[in-house]
C-alpha cells in the first residue's frame, strides 16, 4: 500500500493522506483516491486548472462553505451536499478534499438476484427508470432498496431544498443530474455531489454543459455556437430548474419527460438527439400536441425501437396530484422554451410537501407502491395496482382569515385516512413547513381515526378547537366527529385556519 501526503494550499500546515494503488476511481475530470481511514477522498484534477478555477475552488471551500454551514441550520445542509472542504496541490496538479458519503448511499443488497451492485454508490439513475423495477430479473433491484412511492416525494423535497439553498446564495450547480445526486429511498435522503463545478454568474463560468438527459433545450440548441457568442446559452440557475423538474418527473414516474417518439429524420443520431432535447423538445404528455406521445424510443446496438407508451395511460403525470401537475405544466409546457417561466426550487418543495397531505394508503397490502395521491375522481383507485379504495374519504379544505370574519380558501387540503396526523402547519399560517421547523412545530397536534363507523378528529395539543357548525368547544383529549358539510375552527388566533369537511365515496 502506498500512502501519499498532500498539503492544503489554503492552510499549508494542513496535510491530507491518500492511498495510491495505481488504479484510482476515475471521475469526469478527476482521479479519486481514498484516505487511509476512508473518511474523505482526495480528488485530483487530471488537467491543469487555471487561476480562475483555483480561485473558484478556494471560494467554495472557504467563503461558500462558511456561509452554507457555519450558521444556524447548517447541519441540515451538511447532509444534503457532498461539499469539498479543502483545496490541495500535488506537484503541478490541483485537487480537492471531499468527505465520504454516508453509508445510506451505498447499496446494501443491490440487485435482487446477484451481488454485482452490492456496496456501490446509489447514483440516482438506478431509481429513475422503470427497467430496474420491472425489467429482466437480472437487472431488478431488490425490494429492500426501493422504498415506496412516498419515499421519492421526500427525496425530491430534499433535492429541491438543496437547489433552493444554492440559488438563494446566488450559485448554480450547473450539472444537476441523476449522476450528481445520490439518493436513498430507504432513509429518504439525497446528497448533491460534484459541487466543485458550481457556477457563480458573471464570475465563474461553467466547466461543462451538463448531462444529456438534463441539459436545458436552450443550452442544447446553442451548443454549436462559440462560448463567447452572445446567443450561446450556458448552464445557469434557470437551467438548474429545468434539470430539477426532469429529476422530479423521473423519480416519480420512471420515464423521461421529453424522450418520446418524435423522430425528425436528421442525418445522424447526434443531430436527432439535439433536436429531440433542444430546439424541438416537446413534453411527452403535452395536452394538445400528441406528436411526442405515442411511442418511446430506446437506444441499444444503434437500433431505434418503438414501443407503445402504455404507462402514459395507466400512470399519466396527473397521478402526482394537482399541485405538481401545475408545476410540471409550468416546467415542460410554458417554461420548456421560455426559461424564466420555470418554477423555482421553493415551489417544488412546497408542492411536494402539500401533495403529501393528499396521500391515501392503497387497500391492497401487497401493492408495490403502497401509497397514491387522491385525485378527486368519482371512483378512487390505486393507479399502480388498480385496486379500488375501500373506505370513505373525508377531505378537509382549509380557509384563512382574510379580514375579520372573511375567510378565503388556502388552496390546501388534507385527505384523511385512519391515523392521518394534524400538525401545527395545518392549524396556523405562521408555521411554514420547511427545513427550519422546530422540533416543537413538528409534534402532531391531533390525529384522525375511524371508530365505530365514524370519522373522528382527536384533539391532542390544540389549545383551542371549535366545532363551528354546532358551536361547541372541543378540549384536549376530546374528539369531534367529521360530518359532511361541517366547519371546524382549528385555532382562535388571527393566523388560525378553518376547515370544511367533505366526505366522499
Ligand atoms: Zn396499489
Amino acid at each position: 500500500m502506498n500512502t501519499k501526503t498532500v498539503k492544503s494550499i489554503i492552510d499549508t500546515t494542513k496535510e491530507y493522506y491518500y492511498v495510491d494503488n495505481g488504479d484510482p476511481m476515475r471521475g469526469g475530470m478527476k482521479d479519486v483516491y481514498f484516505s487511509p481511514d476512508k473518511s474523505y477522498v482526495v480528488a485530483i484534477y487530471r488537467d491543469k486548472q487555471d487561476a480562475n478555477s483555483i480561485d473558484r475552488l478556494k471560494n467554495i471551500v472557504t467563503k461558500y462553505f462558511d456561509s452554507f454551514f457555519k450558521r444556524e441550520g447548517g447541519n441540515y445542509y451538511k447532509e444534503l451536499y457532498s461539499w469539498p472542504t479543502d483545496v490541495i496541490q500535488e506537484n503541478d496538479k490541483i485537487g480537492i478534499i471531499v468527505p465520504c458519503y454516508s453509508k445510506n448511499f451505498f447499496f446494501k443488497k443491490g440487485y435482487q438476484d446477484n451481488d454485482l451492485l452490492k456496496g456501490k454508490e446509489k447514483d440516482g439513475k438506478w431509481f429513475s427508470s422503470a427497467k430496474f423495477r420491472t425489467g429482466k430479473s437480472r437487472l431488478k433491484l431488490d425490494k429492500s432498496e426501493l422504498g415506496n412511492w412516498l419515499s421519492y416525494f421526500q427525496v425530491c423535497v430534499n433535492i429541491s431544498r438543496g437547489v433552493k439553498r444554492m440559488h438563494s446564495a446566488g450559485l448554480a450547480h450547473s450539472d444537476l443530474s441523476y449522476k450528481n445526486v445520490l439518493i436513498d429511498p430507504v432513509s429518504k435522503k439525497a446528497a448533491i455531489i460534484d459541487i466543485d463545478g458550481l457556477v457563480v454568474p458573471g464570475l465563474y463560468p461553467p466547466d461543462v454543459i451538463g448531462t444529456a438527459d438534463f441539459i436545458a433545450p436552450e443550452v442544447f440548441s446553442t451548443k454549436h455556437l462559440p462560448v463567447n457568442d452572445p446567443k450561446r446559452k450556458l448552464p445557469n440557475r434557470l437551467t438548474d430548474l429545468h434539470a430539477l423538474a426532469v429529476l422530479i418527473y423521473m423519480y416519480l414516474l420512471y420515464r423521461h419527460p421529453l424522450r418520446g417518439g418524435n423522430y425528425f429524420g436528421a442525418l445522424d443520431s447526434d443531430e436527432e438527439e439535439d433536436l429531440l432535447m433542444g430546439s424541438k423538445a416537446l413534453f411527452i404528455e403535452h395536452p394538445t400536441d400528441a406528436s411526442n406521445r405515442n411511442f418511446k424510443r430506446e437506444y441499444g446496438d444503434n437500433e431505434k425501437k418503438f414501443y407503445p407508451w402504455t404507462d402514459l395511460k395507466t400512470t399519466p403525470y396527473l397521478i402526482t396530484g394537482p399541485y405538481l401537475k401545475k408545476l410540471f405544466d409550468q416546467a415542460f409546457i410554458k417554461g420548456l422554451h421560455n426559461p424564466k417561466e420555470r418554477p423555482p426550487a421553493v415551489m417544488w418543495e412546497e408542492a411536494l410537501i402539500k401533495t403529501n397531505d393528499l396521500k391515501l394508503k392503497c387497500s391492497n397490502n401487497s401493492c408495490d407502491q403502497q401509497w397514491f395521491i387522491y385525485n378527486n375522481t368519482k371512483v378512487t383507485k390505486c393507479p399502480f395496482c388498480g385496486t379500488t379504495y375501500k373506505n370513505s374519504i373525508p377531505v378537509l379544505d382549509f380557509f384563512y382569515q382574510f379580514k375579520p370574519n372573511i375567510w378565503k380558501p388556502e388552496n390546501m387540503r388534507l385527505v384523511v385516512y385512519n391515523n392521518t396526523t394534524l400538525h401545527a402547519w395545518h392549524v396556523s399560517r405562521d408555521v411554514i413547513r420547511n427545513e427550519k421547523l422546530t422540533s416543537d412545530d413538528k409534534l402532531r397536534v391531533g390525529y384522525f381515526a375511524y371508530h365505530n363507523t365514524k370519522w373522528l378528529l382527536i384533539n391532542e395539543r390544540l389549545p383551542y378547537l371549535k366545532d363551528v357548525t354546532n358551536n361547541k368547544i372541543v378540549n384536549k383529549g376530546e374528539s369531534i366527529e367529521l360530518i359532511d358539510g361541517n366547519k371546524i375552527l382549528l385555532s382562535n388566533e388571527k393566523s388560525g385556519r378553518v376547515v370544511t369537511v367533505t366526505i366522499t365515496n
